[in-house]
Parts: structure tokens; sequence; C-alpha cells
């Protein structure tokens, strides 16, 4: 399998063990741990300034650190995406500046493009012709935006709470699509089904492809070079499985070990407080979440009730000396609402969780008044209109 110089194969995060990406493509076939690519750090060469050189087009210019290259991926020039400053937010917020990175603004209109551009690659590598995975929405979208790309077949399990674009969306890109009644759980169930009954569909899913969190770490090396290589103090994410989140931590211990930067972001978690395992754990100081029994949330994204990547999450945000908030849906809204009303920004619901969280930890005094604080926006706010939408005519507007 052709892959970049320095990629050296997948390693268990769980055991230990390392595999040859050629051979292992999913979970640990030993433990069941997730896998994760590895590299060869001394052999990368990067500096800032050979990074700056190059354009700012997309995130498959920090090749050297993802394990394909990027005339062999399947890509749509994803990321590299832009961080916007925000003053009235930082006013509000009385911190030195806010900055919102607008992932908005990728191919489908959400974060999981950074995912999915990887992982649909390694399907390709793989010799796959059918990919498979449930979704809350966006990742599906996604996954078979990028699996059409491909020449794939992709088949995508939503729950019926998914939103009306993501449905249409996988049928315009000519994806199976299948709406299951009920929540991301027994969109789950049937994405096991059909794995036991296709066992040569190759899986796409969170956490199940060692990939996913691989594209999306690309998202903290673009926010350090556009703040000129400053780390910033904070970075809320709207937190579900915590793909991002995972991402982020490995991207900044990477430049860090690569000399590039000096220190570690604070990572904080943002949840929803009718789905928000994550928190629970960190505020009980445990070293895993206990799964929710009903979910219930309007941010779909963020309705992960049993995230089995929550260990590795909460030793991001204890590393990075970050943390963990949630706020109720409308809060949520509200805060949606507001960035859009104030500095025109378009948030969906699950990254308004970011922007709601940053107030809320502002408000607990977290923050210092020199701080920067950077907020997630995983998703197009045009995703989900008419839920902002009925925010407004919820309190008569
Ligand atoms: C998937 C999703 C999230 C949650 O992402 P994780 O990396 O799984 O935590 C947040 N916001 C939006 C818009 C999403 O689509
Ligand atoms: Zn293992």
């Amino acid at each position: 399998m052709e892959t970049t110089a320095a990629f050296t194969g997948l390693e268990c995060v769980d055991c230990g063990t390392t595999f040859d990406a050629a051979e292992e493509t999913h979970r640990c076939p030993g433990c069941g741990g997730i896998l994760d690519p590895t590299y060869q750090y001394d052999a990368i060469d990067l500096d800032r300034e050979t990074l700056e050189s190059r354009p700012f087009d997309s995130m498959w210019r920090y090749e050297e650190l993802l394990p394909f290259s990027r005339e062999s991926a399947t890509t749509m020039d994803e990321g590299a995406t832009p961080l916007v400053d925000c003053p009235a937010l930082a006013d509000d917020l009385g911190v030195g500046r806010v900055l919102i990175k607008d992932e908005g603004r990728n191919p489908t209109g959400t974060f999981k493009d950074r995912g999915q551009t990887v992982a649909v690659t390694a399907a390709t590598k793989h010799g796959a012709s059918d990919v498979v995975l449930a979704s809350a929405g966006n990742a599906g979208q996604a996954a078979s935006a990028y699996a059409g790309r491909a020449g794939l077949d992709s088949h995508v399990y939503l729950p019926s709470r998914s939103g009306f674009t993501n449905k249409a969306m996988v049928n315009v890109h000519g994806g199976d699509m299948n709406v299951v009644g009920g929540r991301i759980g027994d969109a789950g169930t049937a994405y096991v089904e059909a794995r036991e009954e296709n066992d040569d569909w190759f899986p796409l899913q969170t956490f199940v492809t060692p990939y996913r969190h691989e594209g999306k770490k690309t998202m903290f090396y673009e926010i350090v070079e556009q703040l000129d290589w400053e780390v910033p103090d904070a970075i809320t994410y709207p937190t579900g499985g915590g793909v991002g989140l995972i991402g982020m931590y490995k991207a900044a211990t990477e430049f860090r070990d690569l000399g590039l930067i000096d220190e570690l972001p604070g990572l904080y978690a943002a949840q929803a407080s009718g789905c928000a395992p994550i928190v629970e754990a960190f505020e009980e100081g445990r070293d895993e979440h206990d799964p929710v029994e009903t979910p219930d949330t309007i941010c779909g994204g963020l309705e992960i009730p049993d995230p089995g990547a929550s260990p590795w999450v909460l030793e991001a945000l204890c590393e990075t000396d970050g943390g963990a908030v949630s706020t109720d849906d409308p809060d949520i809204l509200q805060a949606g609402v507001q960035v859009a009303k104030q500095e025109g920004l378009e948030m969906c619901p699950s990254s308004a969780a970011a922007a709601s969280g940053a107030w809320e930890l502002a408000e607990r005094g977290e923050f210092g008044n020199d701080d920067t604080v950077v907020i997630l926006n995983t998703g197009a706010g045009n995703k989900e209109a008419d839920v902002l939408r009925s925010h407004l005519m919820s309190q008569g507007v």
C-alpha cells in the first residue's frame, strides 16, 4: 500500500500492539481497542517557514503528518477554513480575543469532511467497493459525498431524528440511505446487522476506522498557523464522540514534539446537558464515562450517549489543563442566534454548544482577561436553519 514516508502503521491505544496498515484496517484484532496511526517523527523535517510558504488551500498541505499523499487522496480541498476574529464576543466573554474556526465552509458544510477524506482514501487503498456507517447525519452526508467521488457505493444508516438536509444530500450524492426509527443507537444496531450480512463492506464508522480522528487533527495545525504560531489558551469543542477533540490533542502533541510550538492549548469539551456523559465523568474525576440512559438534546451531533473513546477524551482534557462544560438546549440555541446576529457567522445547533459553553466557562471565571479563546464552529447554520428559526418562534418572534 502506498503511504507517506514517515507513516509507520497503526498502534492499539489499549494494548500497544503495532500493525502494518496494509494488513489491519479497523479495530485491534487482539483486544478490540482503537487503532491510531503512527509516524516516525524524527524523519519529518517541517519548520514554520516551510509550512508558511505553502498555499493555505487544503488540509492536505500537512501531508507529511497524514498517512497518504495529497496526490493519491480522495479530496475536494477540504479544510483550510477561516479563523474569524469575533471582537464583540471577546467583549462579552471578557477575554483578549475570541476567534471562531468556521468549519461550516467545508465541502459538505461540516468538519466531518476532514475525517471522511482520509477514511475514504483508506477505503480506496484497500480496494473496497462499498463503505458503510451509522451517523447522526453529518458524517453520513460527508461519507456519501466522498464515496461518490471515489466511485464507491455508500451505505448510510441515519436515525429518523437526523435533519432533512442530511437525508436529502445522502440521496443526492447517490448513497444507499437507510432511515432507522429511533435514535443513534438504533441506527448503530442496523449498521452492525448490515455489516454481518456484508462482511466486505468497509466501515467508515467513528473510531472503528483509524482515520477519522487523523483527518480532524489538521484543525489544530491550521489554528496555530493562523494565529502566527501562538497557541490559544482555550479551544471549546462541541463534543459527541470526541473524534475532533482527540484529533486536536494528538496534533498539539505532534507540533510540540516537532518543536513547532512549546505548549498545549487548554481543550474544553462542550456538551448539551441532555446528553453530557463526558462532562459528568470529568466533573466526578472519573477516567471513563457512564452511558446516558435517556439522551435528549436538539443537538443531533452531540447526542452520543455512549462515547467509546471517553478515556482518551478525558485524558486530553486533563493533560491540556482544559475542562468540560454542559449547557441547556435553549441556551445553546440562543448562543447560536446571538453569534449569527452580532458576528454574522452561522452555527448549527450542535456547534452552538461550543459558543454557549464558552459563555458559561467565562461566567465561571475560567478564562483570563488576555486569553485567546477559539470556538469550533463544526457545522454550518444552514444545515439546520429550521431549528434555529424555531427557537425564535418559541420566543414569539
Ligand atoms: C459530529 C459532530 C459533532 C461531534 O463531533 P465528535 O468529533 O464526534 O465529538 C459536533 N458538531 C457537529 C456539527 C457534528 O456534525
Ligand atoms: Zn489492542
